[in-house]
């Protein structure tokens, strides 16, 4: 079935997770297993004492949205955008990628930068290598490359905040979301009813397929010293709710993980089974 946007509760973004930190986008609805889910392709902006920083550029269709939103945050006096980190270079990260240089011509596109001059060679000059633990300089703050533990491209990091210790997984703890239980827009820890366990698997299961061909107990004890050494206190997924108890929603996707590695493979969307008309 082809994905359609929703409208969902514009009222709740942007919507600030830690101080100086914003959640905007919006949902995207999928059919899988009869069920409607949501997912986000979610950006956020960090905002600095000096400039402010995109996170992610949201999904292509996503864009009005987005720059609404930025404007929002603008009216309500955060410093003007001047950086862009991307986590990977699938649509759903930077598919708004020419859009956001071209709307804020002061804006530097940071992280791995690879490839994206041959889409926008004029925009060549404004884009800027990042490796672990480069950072860049918000005021009083900066956004850092850090480890990317979960990824599916080679050319993947993962941002941090460093001075509320948000970490912006891109991929990681990516899980899907009940429209109809009134989850849009809410924290994982405010979204009661939502399976964590299970939505995580099912995104791994359709999403992150290399999973089931690797130990995820190794990978979820990379995540843990991770969260440990940054002493990251908020997650920003692009594709989940943001997590704002670290200790007691982590686990809880990494159940997940470890299920959907055990999982057989059920093909990456819902089949559409055509009958054909009885016989008269
Ligand atoms: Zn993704
Ligand atoms: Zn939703």
């Amino acid at each position: 079935m082809t994905p359609k946007t929703v409208a969902t509760n514009p009222h709740r973004m942007p919507r600030q997770i830690a101080p100086g930190v914003f959640w905007i986008g919006d949902c995207l609805a999928q059919r899988h297993k009869g069920k409607s889910y949501h997912g986000y392709n979610a950006a956020f902006v960090v905002a600095g004492e000096t400039a402010s920083c995109l996170v992610e550029t949201g999904h292509p269709k996503d864009f009005p949205v987005i720059e609404h939103h930025i404007a929002k945050l603008h009216a309500q006096g955060i410093p003007p955008l001047k950086y862009l980190f991307i986590t990977h270079q699938e649509t759903p990260h930077s598919g708004g990628l020419g859009r956001v240089l071209k709307t804020y011509p002061d804006v530097i596109l940071c992280g791995d930068v690879s490839d994206y001059h041959l889409s926008f060679p004029q925009f060549e000059h404004r884009m800027t290598f990042m490796k672990e633990g480069d950072e860049i300089d918000l005021g009083g703050r900066s956004i850092m490359a850090v480890e990317p533990v979960i990824r599916d491209l080679r050319t993947t990091w993962w941002g941090f905040d460093t001075k509320e210790r948000v970490l912006f997984p891109g991929d990681g703890f990516a899980y899907s979301h009940y429209h109809e239980d009134g989850h849009c827009g809410l924290t994982a820890e405010e979204a009661i009813s939502l399976d964590l366990p299970d939505v995580s698997s099912t995104f791994a299961d359709l999403a992150l397929f290399w999973t089931k061909f690797a130990d995820m107990n190794v990978y979820c004890g990379r995540l843990d010293e991770l969260i440990e050494r940054l002493d990251v206190r908020y997650i920003g997924p692009t594709h989940g709710l943001p997590i704002t108890d670290v200790n007691g929603t982590v686990p809880k996707v990494q159940q997940g993980l470890k299920e959907a590695a055990l999982m057989p493979e059920s093909g990456t969307n819902e089949k559409v089974v055509l009958t054909a008309p009885a016989a008269e």
